[in-house]
Parts: structure tokens; C-alpha cells; sequence
């Protein structure tokens, strides 16, 4: 039996604390509990969110779930790979920090970045995009087209075609209020500190100093990518003139009909008949568009799982496997000669 992945409903990873696990429940809840979100199935969801809770939240059954998870069951629980990917080519040279290890860009969703400025983040844009399951799996280039407000490049920002120097201030922006002990210096309430006052309008931004500039932007998603998955491209956000901000990816990926993905690991169903189970067979599987020879071994049961080493889902460094979940098909119906036939051969068992 496959052993839900409570860190994963979550949104957490293994080596949570008791506070971060808390935390994802609480933002999770907010956004699931069925007075808030209307829409179908938001109720289930909060039913799982809330389950995982109370496991993870307590020491002692964490700790029970955790020696199950690891040691019981599922050959799938494993988990806890995250990243390796190799992402410098989307980031080009704007990235400073030279990280080149996705563990960092495909970081956790609920992480918050603290030494990212306020204005920084203020200035982001937020897209989702969204995979099909087979693109998530192959990696794909997608072609994004979005809006981002910069300065506008006539003006340079200042929203004037002709100004002049503020004479309140003669330029400096701040002005001296009171005198003597008691002066205080504020900003020039008649140029609001910019320094100059606009005599004519930029006709190009209309006297705002910025502009929507509509931007196209190929993404090359790798090979892995998972919901909830962000890939940040710095200064590729909103700009102020002085600070722009980042460009923030949201993974999507439409579940499969065929496939489970458990990690890096895929599970699918394989229907086999009786012969197959009692003589062995071989069978082929289309597998993402590659024909794959599957051997089904003598005496295979209902139930067994068939490893295909290697088969899984390639992220960053890791690979994983493809599983086959044997789905023993028994006929229905025996007429009467058939059931002769199987009783002479069942008393020779
Ligand atoms: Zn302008
Ligand atoms: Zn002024």
C-alpha cells in the first residue's frame, strides 16, 4: 500500500520544524477551509491538510509515520531530493550570487527570502505556467509574453518634456522649516522632493515617468519540474527607476491518466491476463512516445510491481524509476467445457 506523503500535503520538507510545519498549516488553512474557498473539492483538500497536521504536529506520531514511511510498505517513500539543476542559462549574468544549484531557484514554496529588500519584492511579478504532465516530465521551452512597468525611456522617469529647478528649494528637494534651534528640515512640499517642477508634460508617458512595456521571454523549464515549483529570474519584474524587481514562476503540471509521479519515482498500472500470470509473457508499453519491452516473469500476481530501473523522472542530478502496478485481469465468465478443462488442469496442481 503507497503511505501518503504527509510532508508534501504540507508543502514542507522532512527536516520541518514543529513551528515551519505549523506555519504551512496555517497558510494552507487559510486558503482551503471550506467557509473560505467554495470551490468543489476545497473541503477534501482541507480534510488532507488537516490530517497531515495532526500526524506531523505531534512528536510522537511524526515519529511513528516517519519509521513507517521509511521502513514499512511503499518501496516509494524515500523523498527528500530536491534540485540539481543546472539553471545559468535562464539566469544569464544578472545573477549575482553565482548560484547555479536549483535547490535555490526550485526552492520551497512557503520559504521567504528576509534579505530581499521590501521594495524588491513590492516590485515582482507573479505568473503561473502551466505543464502537461508529459512536458513536465521532458522538460520544455515555453514562451511567455507579459507586462512590466519600467521607466519610460523619453523622460527618463522624471514624467517632464521641459522642467525647471524647484525655486522653493532650489533644487535640493528638502526645505528648512522654522528657524534657528527649531528648524526642521522636510521635503519640499512643492516639487515633493524631486527637485524640479514639470513645465511641460511628457507627452510620450503622459507626465507619469513610466511606462507598461509588454515583454516576450522564451523559459526553458528542465526536465523534473513539479507543481509548486518556482523559478525566479532576477530584474525581469517591475522597475522603479532605481530598483527592479524579480520575474517569480509558478509550476502548474495537469495530472496524468496514466501516471502517478511519487517524487522522482512513476507509478502506472499494467493489465496482464492469466496466461501472462501463469506463463510469463512479454509486453510492450508506450511510454511517453518510446516502446518500452516489459517481462512479465512466471507466476506474477495481482498486485506485484515490475521495476523499470532508470525510467522515471530525470531531475537535476537525480533519477528516478518506473514502477508497473500488476492489474491481473481474470475472465468473467467460464462456460461449461472451460471449467472442465481448468478443473482437470487445477488437480494436477
Ligand atoms: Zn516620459
Ligand atoms: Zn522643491
Amino acid at each position: 500500500m503507497e503511505i501518503k506523503d504527509y510532508y508534501k500535503i504540507l508543502g514542507v520538507p522532512e527536516t520541518a520544524s514543529t513551528d515551519d510545519i505549523k506555519r504551512a498549516f496555517r497558510k494552507l488553512a487559510k486558503k482551503y477551509h471550506p467557509d473560505i474557498n467554495k470551490n468543489p473539492g476545497a473541503g477534501d483538500k482541507f480534510k488532507e491538510i488537516n490530517e497531515a497536521y495532526q500526524i506531523l504536529s505531534n512528536s510522537e506520531k511524526r515519529k511513528k509515520y516517519d519509521d513507517y514511511k521509511k521502513y514499512g510498505g511503499s518501496p516509494f517513500g524515500q523523498g527528500g531530493q530536491s534540485g540539481g539543476f543546472n539553471f545559468q542559462d535562464i539566469f544569464g549574468n544578472s545573477q549575482s550570487g553565482g548560484v547555479d544549484d536549483l535547490t535555490d531557484i526550485f526552492s520551497s514554496f512557503f520559504s521567504t527570502k528576509s534579505k530581499k529588500r521590501d521594495s524588491y519584492e513590492n516590485l515582482a511579478i507573479h505568473l503561473q505556467i502551466n505543464l502537461g504532465f508529459e512536458e513536465s516530465i521532458k522538460g520544455i521551452e515555453k514562451r511567455i509574453r507579459y507586462k512590466r512597468s519600467t521607466t519610460c525611456p523619453i523622460c527618463g522617469g522624471t514624467g517632464a518634456s521641459r522642467k525647471e529647478t524647484c525655486p522653493s528649494c532650489r533644487g535640493s528637494g528638502h526645505i528648512n522649516r522654522g528657524s534657528g534651534f527649531f528648524a526642521i528640515n522636510q521635503i519640499c512640499p512643492t516639487c515633493k522632493g524631486t527637485g524640479y517642477i514639470i513645465k511641460e508634460k511628457c507627452s510620450y508617458c503622459n507626465g507619469t515617468g513610466k511606462m507598461m512595456k509588454e515583454e516576450e521571454k522564451t523559459i526553458r523549464i528542465p526536465s523534473g519540474a513539479r507543481e509548486g515549483d518556482k523559478i525566479t529570474l532576477d530584474n525581469y519584474g517591475n522597475s522603479n527607476g532605481r530598483v527592479t524587481g524579480p520575474l517569480i514562476l509558478y509550476i502548474s503540471v495537469m495530472p496524468s491518466t496514466v501516471y502517478e509521479r511519487d517524487e522522482n519515482d512513476l507509478i502506472r498500472i499494467l493489465d496482464i491476463n492469466l496466461s501472462d500470470a501463469l506463463l510469463g509473457s512479454e509486453k510492450d508499453i508506450d511510454h511517453f512516445g518510446k516502446k518500452i519491452g516489459v517481462k512479465i516473469p512466471v507466476g506474477t500476481n495481482n498486485g506485484n510491481k515490475l521495476k523499470l530501473k532508470g525510467l522515471g523522472v530525470k531531475r537535476g542530478r537525480y533519477q528516478g524509476d518506473l514502477y508497473l502496478t500488476i492489474n491481473l485481469k481474470l475472465p468473467k465468465k467460464l462456460n461449461k467445457k472451460q471449467k472442465l478443462k481448468l478443473k482437470d488442469f487445477l488437480e494436477t496442481l
